[in-house]
């Protein structure tokens, strides 16, 4: 699905470097290349706060407790997306009410969100799930209204840039109250191990979260909120700051090749390929996910490991319907698009090093499957 040694190859000398710097200054913990990668992602996001964190699940927590929540807020957020974004509501006391997609953007339904509205609600975490922007306009003016929170969930979309209706064009991560992101190194910015961030362009948030990440401490020793130990690493980011430098060739790499599986997969009566929304440039395809219609999908799955071509189910199965989340409050006529979408949709192998005969392979073999079945 990805090729981190192919990318990593290409970039090697400069890493190892980094990496080695870090060693030899035995500064490990909040060393120097943590404040110098702050500062480059604070830039390239265009946001006036950057706070490191150990993952992504981590900072989608502390952007929770940043809000000062009790149990019984209510946080809206999609039925479709890795586990992380419930996780941490429900680790927190705090109640999530998940809501269905639209169908072409795999992202959060506008409607259903206005429809979720309660007095309990506190925020909405939109997810810019596969690398493509949600609507944050609609979601910011709903925000606004109702005086909540967004925060973004960038993990899958960082280096997208979302184009407003007022003709402004800014990066996912810099537009809700809060975002959080993740490292993990199959992401469009992975490092070599675990990482996350927290962006925000309100500086007594930052002050706040800033405490929060560090065990709640303002000053050394003094322990004024519950915190957590939540840190980036430093070798991870003296590696990040170097593939930072190269996030937006390696998302337009991906933008060539998810344009030419299109190309080659648009107008099949079985197949649904993506759709771009927000601008040009609003999708950064972390994954490239198409639905396939009428046709057996897990049969497609089957067919293409045998020939040794990878792809991936994201997701399976719903929020609402995972073990973990059921609630009988759900019904189900509610989630009609995610329901279905769980069982139609494929990703295909996608990465910044994925090659025109690659993509061709692989397409050849998926409509050799539809022909013969
Ligand atoms: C990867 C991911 C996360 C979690 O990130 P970790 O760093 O693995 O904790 C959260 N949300 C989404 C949408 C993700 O894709």
């Amino acid at each position: 699905m990805v090729d981190l040694k192919g990318q990593y190859n290409l970039i090697k000398n400069e890493v190892d470097k980094a990496v080695l710097d870090v060693i030899e200054s035995t500064s490990f913990i909040n060393g120097p290349s943590v404040k110098l990668f702050q500062k480059d992602l604070e830039k390239y996001l265009g946001v006036r706060n950057v706070i490191p964190c150990a993952n992504g699940t981590d900072a989608l927590q502390i952007c929770l407790m940043g809000l000062r929540l009790i149990p019984g807020d209510e946080i809206i957020t999609t039925d479709f997306t890795f586990a992380s974004t419930v996780e941490v509501i429900e680790l927190l006391g705090l109640t999530p009410v998940l809501i269905d997609i639209d169908p072409v953007s795999f992202n959060i339904d506008i409607d259903a969100v206005k429809k979720a509205l309660t007095s309990r609600t506190k925020a909405i975490i939109p997810v810019h799930l596969f690398g493509q922007a949600a609507k944050m306009d609609e979601l910011m003016e709903i925000a606004d209204e109702n005086n909540i929170f967004v925060i973004e969930d960038n993990a899958q979309a960082m280096g997208a840039k979302y184009s407003s209706k007022d003709g402004t064009i800014k990066k996912t991560g810099s537009i809700g109250h809060l975002s959080a992101t993740s490292f993990f190194p199959s992401k469009n910015l992975g490092a070599y191990g675990d990482g996350g961030a927290i962006s925000t362009n309100d500086d007594n948030l930052a002050e706040y979260i800033r405490g929060i990440v560090n065990h709640g401490m303002y000053k050394r020793y003094y322990h004024d909120v519950v915190g957590v130990n939540s840190r980036l690493d430093s070798i991870q980011a003296a590696i990040l700051k170097v593939k930072l430098k190269y996030l937006d060739d390696y998302n337009e790499r991906r933008k060539k090749a998810a344009s030419l599986y299109t190309e080659l997969l648009i107008n099949h009566p079985n197949i649904i390929t993506p759709k771009v929304i927000s601008g040009p440039n609003s999708h950064v395809f972390h994954q490239y996910t198409i639905r396939i219609v009428d046709k057996n999908r897990d049969k497609l799955v089957e067919y293409l490991n045998k020939k040794n071509i990878p792809c991936g189910v994201y997701y399976p199965v719903p929020l609402h319907s995972q073990k973990a989340y059921k609630n009988s409050s759900y019904n189900e006529k509610e989630f009609t698009i995610t329901n279905q979408i769980c069982k139609e949709v494929i990703s295909l192998p996608m990465h910044s090093e994925l090659k025109k005969d690659q993509v061709q392979y692989i397409v050849e073999n998926i409509l050799s499957f539809i022909r013969e079945n």
